[in-house]
């Protein structure tokens, strides 16, 4: 496998790097502390093509491959995590969900919106009492003519509250039965729908994370995705493309931790030298750079044969599970080369710390992607 960056990888990555250093850069520790989600950014990275990376062209889309999506997210992240979140889970659950299994008219109705980031999309699966566990979730939706009444709530939802249009996974037959879940999409002022409680994160604090509350929500069935009893199958395929962006996401963060230590190891000096000097150091930053160009490896194969439309099950988690283990352990020594100023938040070494700690999490925690693993190996 090729992985030298194309012409279009290296523009992305180029135009991110310039607009990073402009809009993002300067304000990013104030929207940390804040907790404050920057609309402004997302619209602006819509702009850019950012929130419709894998959109065809013609619903309004970038039209690009997962190659330079894993791209755009990897260096948006290097940057700063929460924006990489944020742009992960609108273009890959929201978008991505629509954009597998919607019909044409579903398609044409909220793509455009969703790709030039006009509309910001969330993409509810979790619940209080179900998440690695979803398949047992409890939020209902009943037919009732030709709508469908949701009652219910879902937690932990990137843009729960800002974001102008949800797909839904809510449950339409028995638990226990993984054909009795189906996916809805809800536009934001849909009577009963409505945003939660804003959780106050350890990082990843300027993404926005809430609950999503659902009271006699009715909402007509040509907003189902698919067919009823879908909605699991749907969800498990989705989170599959959905762990390469989190992939991408722990490889930006990584990446971003290993540069600033590597600039600071040469530029401290201690006993007279810069601590890059002292082995105990040089191997720290020697063992980071192997593991990141390894998460890279995998990310980008999984990116790859995403592209060739072969299934990724495995290789996703591969690449989510090592990726996202690898950047809590890069951004971990991290704040270790950088001693007592990588406790401060005078240095990035705190803030890439803070939010590493969501990819082990996200999407499929650690244990949960060595149990998708050991399931396609043990078949
Ligand atoms: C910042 C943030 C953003 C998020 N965004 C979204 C979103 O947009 N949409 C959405 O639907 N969800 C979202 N989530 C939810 C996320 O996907 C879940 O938090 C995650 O799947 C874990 O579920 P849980 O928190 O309920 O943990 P639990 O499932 O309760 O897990 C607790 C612990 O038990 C372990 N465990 C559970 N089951 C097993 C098992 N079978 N074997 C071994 N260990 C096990 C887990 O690995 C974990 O260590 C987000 C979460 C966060 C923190």
């Amino acid at each position: 496998m090729d992985l030298t960056f194309t012409e279009n990888q290296k523009m992305i990555a180029q135009m991110i790097r310039d607009f990073g250093a402009k809009h993002i850069k300067p304000d990013m520790m104030k929207w940390d502390e804040s907790q404050e989600f920057p609309v402004h950014v997302f619209k602006a990275l819509g702009e850019l093509g950012l929130m419709g990376v894998l959109v065809p062209t013609e619903y309004g889309g970038s039209g690009f491959g997962y190659l330079e999506y894993v791209t755009a997210i990897a260096e948006l992240s290097k940057i700063d995590g929460s924006i990489g979140l944020s742009m992960a889970a609108h273009n890959s659950l929201c978008t991505g969900h629509i954009l597998a299994f919607g019909n044409e008219e579903q398609k044409m109705k909220w793509l455009p919106k969703l790709a030039t980031a006009e509309w910001i999309g969330a993409w509810g699966l979790t619940e209080p009492n179900t998440g690695s566990d979803s398949g047992n979730m409890r939020t209902t939706a009943v037919k009732d003519g030709d709508h469908w009444v949701i009652n219910g709530a879902k937690n932990f939802i990137t843009h729960g509250k800002s974001g102008n249009i949800a797909v839904v996974i809510v449950r339409t037959g028995e638990v226990g039965d993984s054909h009795g879940m189906t996916a809805f999409v809800v536009e934001r002022g849909t009577p009963g729908f409505e945003g939660g409680r804003k959780e106050d994160k350890l990082g990843m604090r300027a993404s926005e994370t809430t609950e999503m509350i659902f009271t006699d929500c009715r909402v007509h069935e040509s907003n189902m995705l698919g067919k009823e009893g879908e909605g699991f199958i749907q969800a498990m395929k989705v989170l599959d493309g959905g762990r390469i962006s989190i992939a991408a996401l722990s490889l930006g963060i990584a990446q971003g931790a290993f540069e600033a230590a590597l600039a600071y190891s040469k530029e401290r000096h201690q006993f007279n030298k810069p601590i890059s000097d002292f082995q105990g150091i040089a191997f720290k930053l020697a063992d980071m750079a192997t593991e990141i160009e390894a998460a890279s490896l995998l990310t980008y194969r999984a990116a790859d044969m995403k592209n060739k439309g072969l299934n990724v099950n495995k290789e996703s988690a591969f690449a989510k599970y090592y990726a996202s283990e690898v950047c809590v352990r890069a951004a971990t020594e991290g704040v270790q080369i950088f001693g007592g100023y990588g406790y401060t938040k005078d240095y990035p070494a705190e803030k890439y710390y803070r939010d590493s700690k969501l990819c082990t999490i996200g999407e499929g925690t650690s244990e949960i992607q060595k149990l998708v693993i050991s399931r396609a190996i043990l078949k």
